[in-house]
């Protein structure tokens, strides 16, 4: 987020999506005076992520973990409480979690597969600022053909060249550290990677909110690659150089967090318990 941060302070666009025109309503990135209030941003903001993901039905019982690091103690990171919906996470039930799983602030338990995945990732990828991992129905079906999602359409190229597909691990439950390592390595200088037999995750060097909406658009494109190979028509794929532009235009980290901002707004004014 330094780097964005950076840029705004300098009077610098960061994206062609930034209006050129002064004084119109647009989202800003935001700034911190206090590491304490840039935590507390982290927290709503991964609380309403949380929110995001149960309105899109992307829960599966206590399956799914999202995680953003803290921004003092970068050896910590906050999460979802374990088996508490995401309709009910909020800024007060989030836990507080080291890389060996303890939890060292929040009252409830940390989710053992959650930890295991996210802990490792977060420790050997010192850049990822945050992570999104659940069971969603296309996800989970797309994850069991092993293939990288195709860049057929303008969206799903924003994930060309920019998501792995890990075989390692696949279909065993991680819960033993050494699969969480495995899979950790395979996924780096990616914004994604398809789980062989598991499902999907996201990462952000960016924000929660970044990591919230790519994982959200993932498993969108997934349902629509489902649907597109049911189709039996073989779809016309984006060359790679188009694919790369608009990777670049609309599947960077800046975008994945304004698509976010909308989703925010909402929340917060359908669901304001979401900051208690
Ligand atoms: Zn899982």
């Amino acid at each position: 987020m330094n780097k964005a941060v950076e840029g705004v302070n300098l009077g610098k666009r960061e994206s062609i999506y930034q209006p050129e025109q002064e004084g119109l309503v647009f989202p800003e990135i935001p700034r911190f005076a206090t590491v304490a209030e840039e935590r507390r941003h982290r927290q709503e903001r991964l609380a309403a992520a949380c929110r995001a993901f149960a309105v899109h039905g992307l829960d599966y019982g206590f399956a799914g973990h999202l995680t953003v690091r803290d921004p003092e103690h970068p050896e910590l990171y906050w999460t979802n409480p374990m088996a508490v919906h995401f309709s009910q996470v909020k800024v007060s039930n989030l836990i507080c979690a080291d890389h060996s799983g303890k939890v060292v602030e929040g009252r409830h338990a940390i989710n053992r597969a959650g930890f295991v995945l996210h802990a490792a990732v977060h420790q050997m990828h010192r850049d990822i600022v945050a992570m999104c991992h659940a069971h969603t129905v296309y996800g989970v079906a797309y994850a069991a053909l092993g293939k990288p999602i195709p860049p057929v359409t303008q969206d799903a190229a924003v994930f060309f060249e920019d998501h792995v597909v890990i075989a390692d691990e696949g279909g065993k439950v991680a819960v033993e550290e050494d699969a969480g390592h495995k899979v950790a390595a395979a996924f780096k200088g990616v914004k994604a990677a398809i789980h062989q037999n598991h499902g999907l995750l996201t990462c952000s060097r960016h924000s929660i909110d970044a990591a919230a909406f790519w994982f959200i658009a993932l498993e969108r494109l997934c349902h629509q690659q489902l649907m597109i190979d049911a189709s039996g028509v073989p779809p016309k794929p984006v060359p790679a150089e188009k694919a790369r532009y608009s990777r670049e235009h609309v599947g960077n980290e800046f975008i994945g967090w304004l698509h976010f901002q909308p989703m925010w707004e909402q929340l917060v004014q359908a669901q304001p318990d979401l900051l208690d």
